[in-house]
């Protein structure tokens, strides 16, 4: 439920689908990832042949469901759309499979959340195109291969070390996706704004922008809630003061930080002086699961330089001490 929240809520899942970039052309930022991907997608259309299996990984809102539509658009193929948790068995995967028609794409989201047994038949059908399902129970049961469409895959994931190493090697194409630049977010915000008929000027953007956390879905979501503020206390235009305003009011600071991240520096230099301390008594001290600080509170803190892995632990830097409003120690320092 954070506004800063990297991860989809309802709101987002209603409104992502109308402003997703739909072309190449109009998916801002990662500039090699799209470079590569346009010669992929022209050679597979050259060769009238499927486009080898991709996976993307980042964190999320970073574009992965939208580069898997861009992908499918830009092939002029139909894409289908499933998740790791959603294909539960065998025969879920089957399904989607036989009922692919030739280059289509189907994207799994959360690749890294399937099932063994889901894997196992996905590896020939990847492989070879071919799925082996069984027929009837005990004694009577026999297995049946069936060849499949050449088809390809993409799947998404936060972290490609969460994929099983047989998994990773059948993607022929793996795509590493960045946090954009504030730049980029600006260029970013400011489509949304003209989707959603917002005015919105480029500095107005750039205050959002800069407050994103390098993350589409985020300033998506901070342009409509500065849209909100710029209605009721303002004449609706999105300008400097109004987005430095509504985000002042929306505890979301300078840094794009929330008060549960300044809750997390916070604690290391309260408590353990600004570390080192080990993830699980810093997950103890915030009462936060452990997978949550690692996947969902500390990739932007360590990328942005207010928090250091070591291998003793997590540390602070002089910035989060400045940050805070505190001076720094006079020791060694990171
Ligand atoms: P993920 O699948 O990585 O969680 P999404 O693809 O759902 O992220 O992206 C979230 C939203 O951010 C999309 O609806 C889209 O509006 C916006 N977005 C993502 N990447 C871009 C991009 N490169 N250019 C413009 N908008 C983007």
């Amino acid at each position: 439920d954070r506004l800063i929240a990297a991860s989809a809520d309802r709101e987002d899942e209603l409104i992502e689908a109308s402003i997703r970039p739909q072309r190449l052309a109009e998916y801002l930022g990662q500039e090699a990832v799209r470079e590569q991907m346009s010669i992929y997608i022209e050679a597979a259309r050259r060769r009238a042949g499927a486009l080898d299996h991709v996976l993307i990984f980042g964190p999320p809102g970073l574009g992965k469901t939208t580069m898997a539509h861009v992908i499918a658009n830009e092939l002029g193929v139909n894409l289908r759309s499933t998740s790791g948790p959603v294909l539960e068995r065998a025969g879920d995967l089957a399904a989607l499979l036989t009922n692919l028609q030739p280059r289509d794409v189907l994207f799994v989201d959360e690749i890294h959340r399937l099932s063994p047994v889901v894997e196992e038949v996905l590896y020939p059908a990847l492989e070879d195109f071919q799925i082996d399902i069984m027929i009837g129970e005990g004694p009577a049961a026999r297995s049946i291969k069936l060849d499949l469409p050449p088809f390809t895959l993409i799947g998404a994931t936060t972290r490609a070390g969460l994929l099983t190493a047989p998994l990773r090697d059948r993607f022929g194409i793996v795509q590493r996706l960045e946090f954009y630049s504030p730049a980029e977010l600006t260029l970013i915000v400011q489509r949304a704004a003209r989707i959603i008929g917002v005015v919105c000027d480029a500095e107005g953007a750039g205050e959002i922008a800069r407050r994103s956390r390098g993350t589409p879905r985020i300033a998506n979501r901070l342009l409509r809630r500065v849209r909100d503020f710029a209605e009721i206390r303002a004449d609706g235009n999105v300008t400097p003061a109004v987005a430095r305003d509504a985000l002042k009011m929306l505890d979301v600071d300078a840094e794009g930080f929330d008060a549960l991240d300044r809750r997390l520096l916070g604690t290391i230099i309260e408590y353990f002086d600004g570390g080192p301390v080990g993830v699980e008594s810093l997950a103890a001290a915030l009462s936060e699961e452990r997978g949550t600080l690692e996947d969902v509170i500390e990739p932007y803190l360590i990328q942005q330089g207010f928090l250091i892995r070591t291998a003793r632990g997590r540390m602070v830097t002089n910035r989060t001490w400045r940050h805070l409003g505190l001076t720094p120690p006079r020791r060694a320092q990171v």
